[in-house]
This record gives structure tokens, C-alpha cells and sequence, in this order.
């Protein structure tokens, strides 16, 4: 429809390839290729984890734990959008500037009597999850039956799938689904359901489930929340020292050894500045951007586990109470502890400043990089997800204490 609204056959088309598609999908895409040989389709597929092997460090998704939607779709998504159309040869400061605040018109085919939460979406928006995006929905108040006129009447191509009987065709596994569309997956992608259910069952045992099998069959799985029973979450914790003698003052146990990749969770809140301090002690001092003034001194020598930070000036992460400046501490040290690679923060920077490396065979086995030349001290990556990390939200056991104000 986009293509005909502006006559434009050259329109790009990206296919999210979340690894949990249906056969029919990928053969619909082969279709799409070859009978629209001028629309270029360009694939975002994460090739370096594996979502079953993830459902056992992170348990299963549910309905409001859908860590693979940042894993398998949203981040991929994001850095083709940023692959293709960001301009790397910018020449001065001006056309920087531009290539920061560029935003990429992308037009979904998300409606709102899908779901009671789409049921809210705007017709245009800025995007929540990628925020180069702007998006527009053309389609947003079509009801089924608009969609199924339209296609049956003018003969467009659609995905097999929907013979099967699926009223929505998406990832075959997902928590959403309903239990008509899991009962066709039993039929139709029989041995990966078998799988998942095994890893469901094994998880429900884990957590102690006094019946397991009831626990998968009737659902339980996709109204679980927070991280019991999983050992990654108690990364999350992070043994905190008042220090009586200065209220400006936090000591931290960390549960990782200090490394320089600390620093880069710092470079949000200012400029890095390892020559103030005595580099003895570990110090290093965060400058703020626009004043150059000291605003954090950190105090931790790499190898070892505690770290003390001090606020030295304010607004910090644009906040000017303590409690909440410590709050952004406390997040930023989490995420150095549990970073698994979810690629969450990457989409919300919106310039491009964030990285993440895999480096090593692990699923989770990623580096964390803040480039401090794009990094505008935005905090974008800090107060975006409940304490800027998603998968805190994900690992974090119910009812220890965490708001969705933090
Ligand atoms: S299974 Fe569901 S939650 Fe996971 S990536 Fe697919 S759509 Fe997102
Ligand atoms: S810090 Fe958290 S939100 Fe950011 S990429 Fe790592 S796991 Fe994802
Ligand atoms: S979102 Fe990006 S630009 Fe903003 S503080 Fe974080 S790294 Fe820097």
C-alpha cells in the first residue's frame, strides 16, 4: 500500500527475522523477493544467540517479561535502520549535527483493534523502542475483515500460514499467543514445540512448581514476572556500605571486579577525566559536559570489587535529589554486573553512541561501549526501562523492592 500511496516501488522493506518464524514466512518472503524484484528487502536477523539456549539463562518469556523481543527483533531491526541509512562520511560539526537528530520515516502495519495496548497507539509517533524512528500507521483502525477484503480482492500475496488456521502470524512460541494458536504450533512446528515445552517443564521444576505439568499446560508460564529461580538475577544485587561520615558518599561491593568496562557506564553522566585523581587509588573524576566542573569522583582500583562514588556537583543525569542521583549509581553499576547483551540500550540512544561487542562464545558474552565523540549526555540510556537496564526489569526477583520510578 505504501508503495502505491507514493509510487515508489524502491521503497525499503525490512524483514525482522526473529529465528521464530514459521516456514511458510520465509517462503513467503522468497515470493515477495522474486515477484517484486525492484523492492529491495534487507534482513535483521540475530545470528550470534540462540533464544532456547537464552530461555534457560533467562527463563522463558512472558507475557510481560518479552526479553526476545529486544534480542531477536527490536535491536537487529535498529542497526539495519542505522547500517542503512546512517551517513558515516559527514564531513564537519553542521552535518554531524544533522546526521544526530535524522529520524527514518518507517511505516507499520500495527492496528489498533490488535490488542487492548495497541488499542492506544498513536497513528504517527516517535519511536518508543528505536528512537531514529518515526512512525507512521496507515492502517491503524483497519479491523480484520478490512484487511481481508482488501487482500482477497485485489489478489496480494500473503503468508501461508493464516490457512493453517493462525488468526495472527508471528513467532510461533510467543507468550501471547493464544491457546489456539499453540495448539496449531503443537500440530504444525511439532518437534521445536516439543522443545520449548521441555525447557518450560524443566524451568517450571526449577522454580518448584508442585505441578509442573499443569504449570506449562494451562499457561502459568506467560503470566510469570520477575527473576525467581534464575541464577543470573542475583547479579542484580549490589551490597551497599552507607559511609556515616559523608552523605554525599556511596560504597558499593560489586559483585564483578572492577574492569574498564566500568567506565563506560560513568560516560553518560559527564566527561571521564583519569588525570585529576591519584590513579593509585582507582580515581577518577566525571566532568560535567557543559561547566567542565567535577560532579562524581570514583574511587576503585581495578581488580577489586569496592567502589566508592562521591557527588561532588549537581544536576547529575538531570536530577538534583541525592536519592534519585544514587538511584542512576546504583542502575549503572547493575548493568556493568548483568549486561547479557540484549541490545535495549542501542535502540534508545538516539545517537548512536552505544555498542555492544560480542566477545566471546557465551550467549551473554558481550562488551559494553559508550563512543564519548557521538555521547551527548542525553541520560536517554539511564531513565529509559525501569533503572535504564531491561534486563534488571526481566532478572529482578518480584517484590525486592524495585518501582517502576527508579
Ligand atoms: S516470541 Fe513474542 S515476545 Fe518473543 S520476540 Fe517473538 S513476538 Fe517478541
Ligand atoms: S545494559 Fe541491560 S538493557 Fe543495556 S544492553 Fe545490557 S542487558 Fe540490555
Ligand atoms: S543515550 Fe546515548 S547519548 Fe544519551 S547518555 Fe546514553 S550513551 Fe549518551
Amino acid at each position: 500500500m505504501v508503495r502505491k500511496a507514493v509510487g515508489n516501488p524502491s521503497i525499503i522493506h525490512i524483514f525482522g527475522d526473529t529465528t521464530l518464524e514459521f516456514p511458510q514466512t520465509y517462503e513467503y518472503i522468497a515470493r515477495f523477493r522474486k515477484e517484486n524484484r525492484k523492492t529491495p528487502v534487507l534482513k535483521a536477523v540475530n545470528s550470534e544467540q540462540d533464544f532456547l539456549s537464552l530461555c534457560e539463562i533467562f527463563g522463558p518469556p512472558s507475557r510481560t517479561l518479552r526479553w526476545c523481543c529486544n534480542m531477536f527483533k527490536t535491536g537487529f531491526i535498529s542497526e539495519r535502520i542505522r547500517g542503512t541509512f546512517q551517513n558515516s562520511k559527514t564531513k564537519n560539526k553542521e552535518e554531524e549535527e544533522i546526521e544526530k537528530k535524522k529520524k527514518i520515516l518507517t511505516f507499520y502495519g500495527v492496528r489498533r483493534s490488535e490488542s487492548a495496548s495497541r488499542n492506544h497507539y498513536e497513528r504517527e509517533s516517535i519511536g518508543k523502542k528505536i528512537s531514529k524512528q518515526m512512525v507512521a500507521s496507515p492502517i491503524i483502525d483497519w479491523f480484520d475483515h478490512d484487511i481481508w477484503l482488501y487482500l482477497l480482492t485485489t489478489g496480494i500475496d500473503f503468508n501461508e500460514a493464516y490457512r493453517l488456521g493462525y488468526s495472527r502470524v508471528g513467532c510461533w512460541c510467543c507468550p501471547n499467543n493464544s491457546r489456539w494458536s499453540q495448539f496449531l504450533a503443537e500440530i504444525y512446528m511439532s518437534e521445536q514445540s516439543k522443545s520449548f515445552h521441555d525447557i518450560l517443564y524443566n524451568f517450571a521444576v526449577k522454580m518448584g512448581k508442585s505441578d509442573p505439568e499443569e504449570y506449562v499446560a494451562s499457561g502459568g508460564w506467560k503470566a510469570r514476572q520477575g527473576g525467581a529461580g534464575i541464577d543470573l538475577s542475583k547479579k542484580v544485587a549490589i551490597e551497599f556500605k552507607p559511609c556515616a561520615a559523608d552523605a554525599e558518599s556511596f560504597s558499593y561491593v560489586l559483585n564483578k571486579l572492577i574492569t574498564e568496562e566500568l567506565y563506560e557506564f560513568f560516560k553518560p553522566f559527564g566527561i571521564l577525566n583519569f588525570d585529576m585523581g591519584n590513579s593509585r587509588l582507582g580515581e577518577v573524576y566525571i566532568l560535567d559536559a557543559k561547566t567542565k566542573q567535577p560532579i562524581i569522583k570514583l574511587q576503585g582500583r581495578q581488580g577489586l570489587n569496592e567502589l566508592r562514588i562521591t557527588i561532588l556537583g549537581r544536576p547529575i543525569a538531570k536530577r538534583t535529589k541525592t536519592v534519585e542521583i544514587e538511584l542512576k549509581f546504583k542502575c549503572q553499576i547493575t548493568k556493568y554486573q548483568l549486561c547479557a547483551g540484549c541490545h535495549a540500550c542501542e535502540t534508545v540512544c538516539p545517537y548512536n553512541a552505544i555498542r555492544l561487542f560480542k566477545i566471546g562464545e557465551g550467549d551473554t558474552d558481550y562488551q559494553y561501549v559508550i563512543d564519548e565523540g557521538k555521547c551527548e549526555h542525553c541520560s536517554a540510556c539511564i531513565n529509559h526501562y525501569m533503572g535504564g537496564c531491561y534486563m534488571r526489569r526481566v532478572l529482578l526477583p518480584r517484590g525486592k523492592g524495585y518501582s517502576e520510578n527508579e
